[in-house]
């Protein structure tokens, strides 16, 4: 089947066919400082649905999924605390300890979203030594000047640098001027290596050209790519806040380092807004997932609001619509259960082609719940559907028991008998076992109740 993505780096819709045997795909994962927000699960949702329908289109994936925990700046540029030593100062501990921390939350977070797990989980201090090699290779080929905090790309070096998110360099120049006064000699330089300072506070350090330092933070991504995976990958991943400063220096630091193009494709989602506004602490909209789980919401029902819309678009997030997503994964399940009582219902329909289709178009999620529910789906096809979307369908409403039949079939009797005492009497029996029954002109049905 045809696949399409959008391709940000020519900015078009382009087919998307795999040069080898396995998909390779990498993602710029979080920054291990604090609790995730909603916000943050977003990208990582869109992304797993990108893997799964790869899968679904019978291809092999590989992909990797880098931790942030050393080297990114409070600013995304080469300014401001390190978010790691920030963690730590909050919250009384050493950066390794809220690197572990936020690590295990991050990671068990996902795995409650239900995400395929990565087939690399990569820790960027995990790969000091390839960083310090890629500078060097940098600095061999002429990428990099060194000034007195740090050592730094020279962008004016790389005649493509401002290519990929269609920068105005000159612009950005004049721009900066007014505070412009550091040793950086264009407005784009970034630090591919930090130095510490004698009295500055900065526990994770590493000796390089003689000195205490560590990696600048876009660096970690592309030497992680050139181990884990070899340039050029296929799918290259992130927000859409990327694309101006981290995704175009990666891009710069490969091509600087290894003489590589860094990925084929680069696919970005769009930001969450959270009652039309952008999620922040002054505005005091920061839901995790434990605060929607607080709220009575799954996180499977915040996986369908995410689903329910596409990646690219800026969602507006509300209670309201959660709970209209929540309500639709119930009505989903319940149609999971009808099928179970449906004998004829076992086999394929045609109408996982049509999801997949719609998938296959630039992960048209939207356009596949639209066909969801505008079509008649078998149990077979439930199980594919909720092998493509992860949102615990099947799993989640189970046939019910044959003592539960029994007592179904006990109520149909006594009704028949007009003995409304007993039939009433089992529908409470099954309602504290979460079965609800609904009578409708074919009979009775059972379904889930919330
Ligand atoms: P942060 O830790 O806040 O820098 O966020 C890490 C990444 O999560 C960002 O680079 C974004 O790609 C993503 N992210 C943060 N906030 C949102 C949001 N409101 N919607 C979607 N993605 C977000
Ligand atoms: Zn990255």
């Amino acid at each position: 089947m045809e696949i399409k993505l959008y391709n940000t780096a020519t900015r078009k819709l382009e087919n998307f066919r795999p040069t080898g045997e396995v998909v390779k795909i990498y993602t710029c994962g979080p920054t291990v400082y604090s609790e995730p927000h909603i916000g943050n699960f977003a990208a990582y949702a869109y992304w797993d649905l990108l893997v799964r329908t790869l899968k679904a289109n019978g291809l092999k994936v590989k992909r990797v999924l880098n931790l942030t925990d050393v080297g990114h700046l409070v600013s995304d540029g080469d300014t401001g605390e390190d978010k790691l030593e920030k963690g730590a100062a909050r919250e009384g501990l050493s950066v390794w300890e809220v690197a572990e921390r936020y690590t295990k939350i991050y990671l068990d977070s996902y795995a409650k979203m239900e995400f395929l797990p990565a087939d690399v989980v990569a820790r960027a201090t995990d790969y000091i030594k390839e960083d310090i090699e890629a500078v060097d290779l940098m600095t061999a080929h002429g990428f990099t000047y060194e000034t007195s905090d740090g050592v730094y790309f020279d962008t004016s070096k790389f005649a493509k640098y401002a290519d990929f998110a269609r920068l105005d360099v000159s612009g950005l120049q004049a721009g900066a001027r007014i505070e412009f006064s550091n040793e950086k000699r264009n407005a784009t330089d970034f630090a591919v290596w930090k130095f510490i300072k004698p009295g500055e506070k900065h526990a994770m350090r590493w000796d390089y050209l003689g000195r205490p330092g560590y990696p600048g933070w876009h660096l970690e991504c592309a030497t992680i790519i050139h181990k884990e995976l070899g340039e050029p990958i296929d799918i290259h991943t992130g927000g859409i806040d990327h694309i101006p400063v981290h995704h175009t220096n990666e891009i710069a630091e490969t091509f600087a380092a290894y003489g590589k193009n860094l990925a084929r494709f680069w696919l970005h989602c769009g930001f969450i807004t959270i009652d039309g506004q952008k999620i922040s602490k002054s505005l005091g909209n920061i839901y995790s997932l434990s605060d929607l789980e607080a709220r009575g919401f799954l996180p499977m029902d915040y996986k369908m609001w995410l689903i329910s819309g596409h990646y690219q678009g800026t969602r507006n997030f509300t209670f309201d619509s959660l709970a209209a997503a929540k309500q639709r994964r119930l009505n989903w399940r319940n149609r999971i259960a009808e099928c179970y009582q449906n004998s004829a219902a076992k086999t394929d329909s045609q109408v996982f082609n049509k999801i997949l289709v719609a998938m296959n178009n630039n992960l048209n999620s939207a356009e596949a719940c639209a066909i969801i529910e505008q079509s008649e789906l078998t149990l077979s096809d439930w199980k594919k559907v909720d092998k493509l979307f992860g949102l615990r369908l099947v799993a989640d409403t189970p046939d019910v028991d044959a003592s539960a039949y029994d007592l179904l079939r006990e109520r149909a009797a006594a009704r028949e008998k007009k003995d409304f005492v007993r039939s009433d009497r089992i529908r409470d029996d099954l309602s504290a076992r979460g079965i609800t029954i609904k009578d409708t002109p074919a009979g009775a049905i059972w379904q889930y109740a919330d």
